[in-house]
């Protein structure tokens, strides 16, 4: 029980001392205020709740479910970002399109559940190999990869690709039975943002263009633009 208490002592000359005072109730008022306050807590869970839902509706718009690098969409949206910074800038941009090698054998031999481990392994060797918060890994299709290189010249980025052409050859996976150890490699096309790009997918145009030589010139390779032989 909540009440509140005022009084005075009056020294009187007819009435001597006296305590003047009066009480009155709380209730009313401490009710309304626990009422408020839980009414506060609600509200900061319910923003709480709906912060991790906005987090989670972020994350599947822009990621892609197997692996859990970018999606196609959102890498197109950070590429054409980024290639408005670096024209502004003159500062280097460098782009990678990865795909891996007669993919198709993996899922006829071990079937499509190996087929996703072997895209999850690759997927983490190119997060693994590039730079946190800087570089924008993505998955493009069924097997092909995108990685994106800020503040990159060719130069770094052909060495940025053999690592990774290096780290996904040596690796094994091991398959969904337990049985066997899968092995791919990769094809790279490269290229670097050059004055004849009117967009990021110009420049997307470039690497895919590098990778189809890759793929004729046997697999397993980087293929840089030429920027000599550009049909841009
Ligand atoms: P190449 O060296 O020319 O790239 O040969 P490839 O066998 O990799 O050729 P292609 O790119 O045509 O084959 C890709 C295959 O990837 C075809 C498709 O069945 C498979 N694939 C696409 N998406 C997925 C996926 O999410 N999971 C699995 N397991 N397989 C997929
Ligand atoms: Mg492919
Ligand atoms: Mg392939």
């Amino acid at each position: 029980m909540w009440y509140a208490n005022y009084g005075k002592i009056i020294d009187d000359a007819v009435f001597g001392s006296r305590f003047i005072g009066v009480s009155f109730s709380l209730a009313d008022k401490k009710r309304q205020e626990e009422e408020l306050l839980a009414l506060n807590t609600r509200l900061s869970e319910q923003n709480a709740q709906l912060e991790r839902l906005n987090a989670e509706l972020h994350t599947l718009a822009t990621r892609d479910p197997l692996t859990g690098i970018y999606n196609r969409r959102h890498l197109l949206e950070v590429g054409e970002r980024e290639y408005q910074r670096s024209r502004r800038f003159a500062h280097p941009l460098t782009l990678l399109l990865i795909d891996i090698d007669f993919f198709k054998r993996i899922n006829d031999t071990w079937g499509h559940v190996t087929g996703d481990l072997v895209i999850r392994a690759v997927a983490e060797c190119c997060v693994n190999e590039a730079r946190e918060a800087i570089d924008t890994v993505g998955r493009i299709g069924g097997e092909e990869f995108v990685v994106l290189l800020p503040e990159t010249p060719l130069a770094a980025g052909l060495a940025f690709a053999e690592r990774l052409r290096q780290c996904v050859a040596e690796m094994r996976v091991t398959t969904h039975d337990g049985i066997d150890e899968a092995a791919v490699t990769l094809s790279i096309g490269i290229a670097e943002l050059n004055a004849n790009c009117r967009d990021f997918r110009d420049l997307v145009a470039l690497t895919d263009h590098a990778l189809y030589r890759a793929k004729r010139e046997g697999r397993n390779r980087i293929q840089g633009h030429d920027v000599s032989t550009s049909a841009l």
